[in-house]
């Protein structure tokens, strides 16, 4: 299949990130607040309509989707969504983003089911510290499932660690050493200004430069030019080929010129940058047209001549953007 998908300035288009729900059973402080309302369910796309949409996106060029959310292994027949999904013609890659507390049961499963590789976030290694985090997460429980996905056969397993002054920076040279240890890869994320969460992220901001200063107190950096297309810059360590270490750094380091993505959140709205609020209703269309798509190309060709050059973050953590990132398809 040759199609292409291109915005406005001539990007192109060829990666989807999928919210499938915007529950979770954790509560992340840089992602939620304490006490979260949740979609109702009829505002949520159904599987059929998740499903439906992969399958457009898909005929128009996405080479690449990453299910997400929320949390989307608590979303009740992921698995069966997987392997339709993974079996779409033209499709290069399935992948997902979790935070691993169902990996136990469900790791060999996605596999089976077509997913490619994982993304499972890690923030610390302490217990305590994690619960203070997720404020509802088990860190046993993630180990458990970070192991239960290294033996199911993933071709790449990633960890993200999203950084904050006070809260886990000092757990970053452990994070590297457990990662290291294991041949994954590790991502650390600057904390992007989603939704209200109760404290000011300016003060706990924490730049990938800060990050990769602390890992070469015990690690031989090498830079590396190699891209998975996304927007972290990768570094490999001396004397451990097996694993790479991103840098993802919304606030020191812009990445939008090579843009190739776009989002869909759980309730079917078209985000075209993660730090813009423009969004296009496709449930709306969706549900109007139930055997027809048309309408459905032609609002997605309309919106991606929209596609914003940039996103809006500031450094001071200041929040521009009022959604939450589970509700963003993170
Ligand atoms: N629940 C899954 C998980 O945690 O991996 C998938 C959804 S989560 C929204 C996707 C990623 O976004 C996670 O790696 C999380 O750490 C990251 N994230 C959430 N809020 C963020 C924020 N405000 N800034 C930067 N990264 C954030
Ligand atoms: Fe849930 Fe993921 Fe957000 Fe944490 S980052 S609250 S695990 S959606």
């Amino acid at each position: 299949m040759n199609t292409v998908l291109q915005d406005g300035l001539g990007r192109t288009i060829d990666y989807l990130r999928l919210s499938v729900t915007d529950r979770c059973d954790f509560r992340c402080v840089y992602c939620m607040a304490e006490d979260m309302t949740f979609l109702p369910r009829q505002q949520v796309l159904s599987l059929e309509e998740i499903e439906r949409l992969a399958a457009l996106f898909v005929s128009q060029g996405v080479k690449k989707i990453r299910l997400t959310g929320g949390e989307p292994l608590v979303r009740r027949g992921i698995v069966e969504l997987c392997a339709k999904i993974s079996r779409l013609p033209g499709l290069r890659e399935l992948v997902m983003t979790t935070n691993g507390s169902q990996l136990v049961r469900l790791a060999g499963p996605l596999a089976a089911a077509g997913v490619k590789r994982l993304n499972i976030s890690l923030d610390c290694l302490d217990a305590e510290k994690f619960r203070a985090i997720t404020r509802t997460g088990d860190l046993p429980q993630v180990l458990a499932g970070i192991e239960a996905a290294r033996v199911a056969g993933f071709e790449r397993i990633k960890l993200n660690v999203v950084v904050m002054q006070g809260r886990n920076a000092d757990e970053v040279p452990g994070l590297v050493d457990y990662a290291l240890a294991r041949g994954l890869d590790i991502s650390f994320i600057e904390e992007m200004p989603l939704g209200h969460v109760g404290r000011s992220r300016g003060e706990t901001l924490c730049t990938s430069d800060q990050v990769r200063a602390l890992i070469s107190q015990r690690h031989q950096l090498l830079d590396s030019t190699e891209s998975s297309g996304g927007p972290a810059r990768y570094v490999r360590v001396a004397g451990f080929p097996q694993s790479r270490i991103g840098f993802i750094s919304p606030h020191s380091h812009n990445f939008c010129a090579n843009c190739n993505r776009l989002r869909m959140t759980a309730e079917g709205r078209l985000l075209l940058c993660l730090g813009q609020e423009h969004s296009i209703d496709l449930r709306g269309l969706l549900r109007r047209y139930p055997s027809t798509d048309q309408p459905l190309l032609d609002a997605l060709h309309k919106a991606l001549q929209h596609k914003p050059a940039r996103h809006d973050f500031s450094a001071n953590g200041d929040v521009q953007i009022v959604r939450f990132m589970n509700a963003s398809g993170g």
